[in-house]
């Protein structure tokens, strides 16, 4: 069974999603750096401070901070029996710091899955997306709709829009990806490590897909 996890897919494939099902099904440590980030602004944190305007304009907080956050995260012990990286890495300078900093805590990726979908899909996701401010559960008003409504089904927490899923912060979003992370499939590709998933079929079907995938090795 492969381990040690990087989730990557653009905003609105279903990466939150998939995540969430996966640590409870394979209790893995979840790391969100957007969830990580939105944490510290609701805080107030030094850190939260700093974030919060790149994430309200759907631009990337700088590579130093964003590599001193995951790297104090996965040196905690509770990311021994595994991880799941879910929006790190972004830019080749955070892939590059991830190899490094996996050699060093001696918990090398195992793989990458790459959840494809494409643009127009993206838009209809994220434009009806509500989020658990909680534990960060996705939502859909359409087609993944809680029990009862406004309240997570995990946690009992109330629901919102998150401040980026709007048109604007949207396009900034998908800049980003293409230009900075799109590429990274290239460099996980080369380490023969990416594995593509079709984000389209729906989520029960990628998540029994990937658990054939992940337990297959
Ligand atoms: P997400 O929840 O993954 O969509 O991330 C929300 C926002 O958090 C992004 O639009 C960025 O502003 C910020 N963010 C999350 N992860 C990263 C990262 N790896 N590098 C830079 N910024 C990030």
């Amino acid at each position: 069974m492969l381990k040690n996890i990087v989730l990557m897919g653009p905003p609105g494939a279903g990466k939150g999603t998939l995540a969430t099902r996966l640590r409870e099904e394979l209790k893995l440590t979840h790391i969100s750096t957007g969830d990580m980030f939105r944490e510290a602004i609701k805080n107030e944190t030094p850190l939260g401070k700093e974030a919060k305007a790149y994430l309200d304009s759907g631009n990337l907080v700088p590579d130093e901070l964003t590599i001193a956050l995951v790297k104090e995260r996965l040196s905690r012990s509770d990311c021994e029996n595994g991880f799941l990286l879910d929006g790190f890495p972004r830019t080749l300078v955070q892939a590059e710091a991830l190899d490094k900093l996996a050699k060093e805590i001696n918990r090398p990726i195992e793989t990458v899955i790459n959840l494809d979908c494409d643009q127009n899909e993206l838009i209809r996701r994220i434009s009806g997306r509500r989020v658990c401010k909680n534990c960060g559960a996705p939502y859909h008003v359409d087609t993944m709709k809680p029990k009862v409504e406004g309240v997570c089904d995990v946690c009992g927490g109330p629901l919102y829009q998150r401040a980026d899923d709007n048109e604007e912060a949207l396009k900034v979003r998908l800049q980003h990806y293409v230009n900075s992370t799109k590429p990274l499939l290239d460099y996980y590709r080369d380490k023969g490590l990416l594995k593509n998933f079709d984000s389209l079929v729906g989520i029960a079907r990628i998540f029994d897909e990937v658990i054939n995938f992940l337990s297959s090795k």
